[in-house]
Formats: C-alpha cells, sequence, structure tokens
C-alpha cells in the first residue's frame, strides 16, 4: 500500500501574514491520514521551516539549481534548500519549462542535485492541448520521465513523479479521473521496467485539483495525492483536499 501525498504548490504567491494564517490553518487541521507538504517560495522557507518544525507536515522548494554551487547569478542550490530543512523540491514545472527554457536534460539535473542532497525531487511531466490534440500524449511524458530516469539510474525509485496535463493547470479544466489515470498507468509501466521499486513510488496528479474533484482522482490505482495549486492557497480548500486523500 501507497501512502497518499498532498502537496500545495504555492507558486509565487504569500506574504509573511498570509503564510501565518494559511500555516496556521493547515496546522490547526491535523491529523490527517496522508502526508501533507507545502512548497513555498525561497524567501519564505525559513519562516515554514519554523512555524512546521514541530509538526508532522513537510515543506519544500519550487524548483532548484542543477549545480551545486558558483557563478550562477539568482541561482539556490539543493544544498541551501537542505540547509532550510526541504523534504522535497518541484522540478520541471511545466510554468518553468515553458518560461525558463528547462529542458529534459536540465530538469534531470536539478532531480540529481536535489537527491544528493537529500532531497526529493518532485518531477513534473505533461504534454501540452496541442500535443494531446495530436495525439502524443504518451510519447511527451515518456520522453520527459526518460530523461530523469536515465540520470538518476539505481536512484529512480527515490522521486516523486507529478503528472500535470498543462491544460488543466490553473485552468478550472482538470483530466478526468479515467484521463489521468491511462497517463498514470503508463508512467508506472516505465518506472517499473527500472526500478524494482515503481510499486512503491508517489505518482501525484496536478493540474485543477479541487475539493470536489480530489476524491474521485485520488480513488484510482496509480494516482497517489496531488500537486496543488491554486487550491493550496486558501487553507479551507486545501485541507478539504488533504482529508480526501
Ligand atoms: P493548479 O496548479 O492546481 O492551480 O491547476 C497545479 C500546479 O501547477 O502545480
Amino acid at each position: 500500500m501507497r501512502r497518499k501525498l498532498v502537496v500545495g504548490n504555492w507558486k509565487m504567491h504569500g506574504s509573511h501574514k498570509g503564510n501565518a494564517e494559511l500555516l496556521a490553518g493547515i496546522v490547526g487541521a491535523r491529523p490527517f491520514a496522508c502526508d501533507v507538504a507545502v512548497c513555498v517560495p525561497f524567501p519564505y522557507l525559513s519562516e515554514t521551516a519554523v512555524t512546521l518544525a514541530n509538526t508532522d507536515l513537510r515543506w519544500g522548494a519550487q524548483d532548484c539549481s542543477a549545480h551545486e554551487q558558483g557563478a550562477y547569478t539568482g541561482e539556490v542550490s539543493a544544498g541551501m534548500l537542505a540547509e532550510f530543512g526541504c523534504r522535497y523540491a518541484i522540478v520541471g514545472h511545466s510554468e518553468r519549462r515553458a518560461y525558463h527554457g528547462e529542458s529534459d536534460q536540465v530538469v534531470a539535473d536539478k532531480a540529481k542535485a536535489a537527491l544528493a542532497r537529500g532531497i526529493t525531487p518532485i518531477v513534473c511531466v505533461g504534454e501540452t492541448l496541442a500535443q494531446r490534440d495530436a495525439g502524443e500524449t504518451e510519447a511527451v511524458v515518456k520522453r520527459q520521465l526518460s530523461a530523469v530516469i536515465q540520470k538518476l539510474a539505481h536512484c529512480v525509485g527515490e522521486m516523486v513523479v507529478a503528472y500535470e496535463p498543462v491544460w488543466a493547470i490553473g485552468t478550472g479544466r482538470t483530466a478526468t479521473p479515467e484521463q489521468a489515470q491511462a497517463v498514470h498507468a503508463v508512467l508506472r509501466a516505465q518506472l517499473k521496467a527500472a526500478t524494482p521499486r515503481a510499486d512503491t513510488m508517489v505518482l501525484l496528479y496536478g493540474g485543477s485539483v479541487k475539493p470536489d474533484n480530489a476524491a474521485s482522482l485520488f480513488a484510482q490505482a496509480d494516482i497517489d495525492g496531488g500537486l496543488i495549486g491554486g487550491a493550496a492557497l486558501k487553507a479551507e480548500d486545501f485541507v478539504a483536499i488533504c482529508r480526501a486523500a
């Protein structure tokens, strides 16, 4: 049995005051039957770490550098994230692939850099609407995952994979549970060919997960939880999604 995981991806949202309220709402709603984490903007890692220190809630970042250290202005290394107690780093989110030109190779390097510092990478894969309409969904997600599998080699089993169809992110348009499960099954099969641990790996779905659709998504055989954007910004919604897992 895989334990479910729900991760909030705050993206570029937050403020000292707002974060305190949001985190208090989540802390106060414990216990949860699943693992719960929030991935916050870098400047808020410190206060998040302090607030969640004596709870079973986890935290992480939304990106990390592929490099260890050096002349990389604006980058944040996995070693730095480890110093703030990060358990996770999201890598290869479609917004980073699209707006920051991150290639499959860069995403794989970032995943490896995270693991090297004991941080679990949450590797995002997903197709655009044009790719889905062209029947390329399976080929796209397999190509994206393959780059990471090759790079991580014997550590493949240590990552979390998130399937996030680009057309479902922030659009209010969720993949149906059947659509999401179909892709998760493809990803699980690909992982099985790469590691004996594939059956214990956590595969998340992300893209307009809300309190009213979470339970049906999480009920699918290969969907082990969610990566939540918009609905992670309101404690009430995020908590409801955690309860559905
Ligand atoms: P959304 O974002 O829940 O707002 O669609 C999910 C994500 O981008 O991780």
